[in-house]
């Protein structure tokens, strides 16, 4: 089960690719997934796509089906395939979803930092230096990203730095905390 085609795409191209869909989100996934593999979106009888994006997912090549995934076959870490509910097995490389994700520390909310909703969780709200709306409090990485990858973590780790040295400074100066 993986979960993020940028990240894992390319070690499962070329296969046939599933998306198992368990959030409102998962058709998105689906529309991406077609330029590494053949996909089929497993609605799980609980999220089939509207008529938009069913065309949408159609125009992309993209098989729908409806009986859910009811087991993974094959020995891990690799995957053969999956059963369906209905008794069918579907041939697949991988299987991606989306999984839930909570902040792993409560932290930024106990300083009373504002959050925006995201895709998966919300994130901390930042300004361009990364201070969050508690001024002085500088934030970075997925905490504060609507999107999850390393190389956004450590640049915005940079300017988080640069942010609370420069806050710091001001301070040292007899200024306020930038804003
Ligand atoms: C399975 C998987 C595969 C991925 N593959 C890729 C990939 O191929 N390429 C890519 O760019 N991104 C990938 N990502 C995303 C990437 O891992 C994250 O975007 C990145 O690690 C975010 O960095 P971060 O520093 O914000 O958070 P993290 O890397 O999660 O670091 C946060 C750290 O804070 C620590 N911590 C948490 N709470 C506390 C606390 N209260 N006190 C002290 N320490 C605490 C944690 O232990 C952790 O070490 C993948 C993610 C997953 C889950």
């Amino acid at each position: 089960m993986l979960h993020c085609p940028y990240c894992h795409g390319s070690e499962v191209a070329d296969q046939p690719l599933g998306v198992l869909a368990n959030h409102p989100g998962a058709a998105h996934q689906a529309l991406l997934l077609p330029d590494w593999g053949p996909t089929t979106y497993f609605s799980q009888g609980r999220f089939a796509p509207d008529a938009d994006t069913a065309a949408r997912l159609a125009a992309r090549g993209v098989t729908i089906e409806h009986s859910p995934i009811v087991e993974l076959l094959g020995t891990a870490p690799a995957l053969d395939g999956v059963r369906l509910a209905d008794g069918r097995v579907c041939a697949l490389g991988a299987v991606f979803t989306i999984p839930e994700s909570v902040p792993a520390s409560p932290l930024a909310a106990h300083l009373g930092c504002a959050f925006d909703d995201g895709p998966l969780l919300p994130a901390i709200r930042v300004d361009a230096m990364r201070q969050t709306t508690v001024p002085g409090v500088y934030a970075a990485g997925d905490a504060a990203s609507p999107m999850h990858s390393v190389t956004l973590a450590i640049a915005a780790g940079v300017i988080a730095g640069a942010g609370a040295h420069q806050s710091l400074a001001a301070e040292a100066a007899g200024g306020a905390p930038a804003r």
